[in-house]
């Protein structure tokens, strides 16, 4: 295998599957059934989940709740999802522990270093909740950072899309993929592939990232392996 410990990065969105909001079951177990496979090969899977499905910080200003607080109801949402990925990958018979950037005693430990590094040296896999646990970053930033104390080989962002495009996909049916791309033209052609605080934080601790659909089957193992799957950026 060409990553012997991973940080995916799963946005809350991709848990609606089909649904307008919440979580949908389908989903959660086919992303467990995709996680199984690759911890099977022996790999350490540490896992970012977002909380777009439920609520997102930037939607509170315009209810007139205050930002700061609207940030952490997002990072309470993702220990929503958190909570839920972590009981489906249970019982899909993987070890777990979840991590939050919040203190919350009752349902999860507080994130500290050394014991994920103990957790994934273990074979649990481990799912960071709550985001940093400070307001005005996004689980983007929280996968770059976390992957970067964990020493984790690449950060793997799973979207809907394959990877990174010249133009969006959804808009421009001329738009082609990169199947490689440096930061650096990611930054001179302005494309969108996280926030820029993220994407950021990854070049500066040259940590490679991949863009690929979490929704096929089979794409986590390839990419794992070091099939060309996605978009590599280095
Ligand atoms: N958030 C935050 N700090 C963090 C991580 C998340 O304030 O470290 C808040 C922020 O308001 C964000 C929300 O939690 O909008 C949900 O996370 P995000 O939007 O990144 O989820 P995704 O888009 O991946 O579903």
């Amino acid at each position: 295998m060409k990553y012997k410990r991973i940080l995916l990065k799963l946005s809350g969105e991709a848990l609606m599957g089909n649904q307008q909001y919440g979580i949908d079951p389908e989903r959660l177990d086919q992303y467990s059934q995709e996680i199984k496979k690759v911890k099977d090969l022996g790999v350490e899977v540490a896992i970012v989940i977002g909380g777009g499905n439920i609520y997102r910080g930037v939607q509170a200003e315009q209810s007139g709740i205050d930002r700061v607080q609207g940030d952490y109801m997002g990072m309470l949402a993702t220990v929503i999802n958190a909570m839920a990925l972590q009981s489906t990958l249970e019982k899909t018979g993987m070890f777990t522990r979840l991590m939050s950037g919040i203190k919350m005693e009752q349902v999860c430990e507080p994130f500290i270093r050394r014991r994920a590094v103990r957790h994934l040296e273990k074979g649990r896999v481990i799912i960071f909740g709550a985001g940093i646990g400070n307001p005005y970053f996004t689980t983007d930033s929280t996968a770059s950072l976390r992957a970067i104390e964990i020493e984790a080989d690449v950060v793997l962002k799973g979207t809907r899309v394959d990877g990174v495009y010249t133009a969006d996909p959804e808009k421009d049916p001329n738009a082609t993929r990169y199947s490689n791309i440096s930061f650096q033209e990611v930054y001179s052609r302005g494309l969108n592939v996280m926030d820029m605080t993220a994407f950021t934080l990854c070049k500066e601790n040259n940590l490679p990232i991949i863009v690929f659909d979490m929704n096929k089957p089979g794409n986590l193992l390839s990419l794992v392996k070091g099939e060309e799957v996605g978009t590599l950026i280095t």
